[in-house]
């Protein structure tokens, strides 16, 4: 039987690693500053944010919600977004997606200054997280790697199988685990023959949003399954992409959905805006 990921006590362990941060920071005058911008009255993103905010709160850091109506226009977005940039006291900017359809995505995030951008999207970033150099990787994927390291699962040379392919998990996943010495394969809506590839891992990452597309078939014994998915079942109750009881057994270790992935993808923007705010500290010891 497999052993169980428990990503809430893994997440508790990062953020109070992170408050100490936070607070010796704040021993050297800098409070770590966070800004969220929501854009319109998406009941899913307000509820995000608000956990976001909260969890800032809690290990001492400064929060700022900027809420904006639903007919904003990209420039008015991006003037919000301009601010933010010269302001000392934010140290990162997070603009809850999806955004309304007269705003471009892409232009927003390309307004982010890359040194707070905390959600690690700016091509900057991305681009960074490929060729080395000093980046924000991704809360999602970066709290993967965190959770497989504390759990001392062993990445180099192993073969690990994302599953999903998109610009927020899939791809900086596959990233991340190639940086850490494993061997990638992507999988994704147009792999041919998906349980063909999973059966070779040592380690899945399932993101993809279907319940059950993994399936005790598609693992082989022992491999490491990771669940992004977020779904729900057919009493709405939340669960993820893994058929979770029947690949438990077979399973080396499964992450469950709720109290898996979940808790770490806020934990490391927590721990991303504590990042940006001790590296000012090296930038201005530099100049
Ligand atoms: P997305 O819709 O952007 O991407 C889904 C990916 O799945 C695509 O790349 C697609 O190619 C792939 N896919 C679709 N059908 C497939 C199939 N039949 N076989 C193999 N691959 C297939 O989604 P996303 O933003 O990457 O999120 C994926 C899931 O993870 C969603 O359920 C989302 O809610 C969840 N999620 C959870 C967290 C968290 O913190 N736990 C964070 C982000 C996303």
């Amino acid at each position: 039987t497999a052993s169980i990921i428990d990503g809430k006590k893994i997440a508790q362990h990062i953020q109070s690693t992170t408050a100490e941060r936070v607070s010796q920071l704040k021993e050297k005058g800098i409070t770590p500053g966070l800004a969220v911008i929501l854009v319109g009255n998406n009941q899913a993103s307000r509820t995000y944010v608000s956990m976001k905010r909260k969890a800032c709160e809690k290990i001492g850091m400064h929060s700022v919600l900027i809420e904006l109506a639903d007919d904003t226009t990209e420039e008015g977005l991006i003037n919000k977004v301009n601010e933010l940039n010269e302001d000392n006291t934010i140290h990162g900017i997070l603009v809850q997606l999806p955004l309304p359809s007269q705003i471009d995505e892409i232009n927003i995030i390309e307004s982010i200054d890359p040194n707070k951008d905390v959600d690690g999207f700016h091509p900057i970033n991305v681009g960074r997280l490929m060729t080395g150099g000093e980046a924000f990787y991704p809360c999602t994927p970066y709290g993967i790697i965190e959770m497989l390291k504390y759990e001392q699962v062993e990445l180099r040379g192993k073969h690990a199988v994302v599953v999903g392919r998109s610009n927020i998990v899939g791809k900086p996943m596959g990233q991340l685990l190639l940086k850490e010495d494993a061997t990638v394969t992507y999988c994704h809506s147009r792999t041919a023959d998906l349980a063909y590839h999973t059966k070779q891992a040592d380690i899945i990452i399932a993101a993809v949003g279907i319940r059950n597309l993994i399936t005790a078939d598609h693992i082989k014994d022992g491999a490491v399954i990771i669940d992004v998915g977020m779904n729900r079942d057919d009493e709405g109750k939340l669960c993820g992409d893994v058929d979770y009881q029947n690949c438990l057994p077979k399973a080396g270790a499964i992450t469950p959905v709720p109290g898996g992935v979940g808790p770490m993808t806020i934990t490391m923007l927590l721990a991303n805006t504590a990042e940006s705010a001790e590296r000012t500290l090296t930038r201005k010891t530099q100049s």
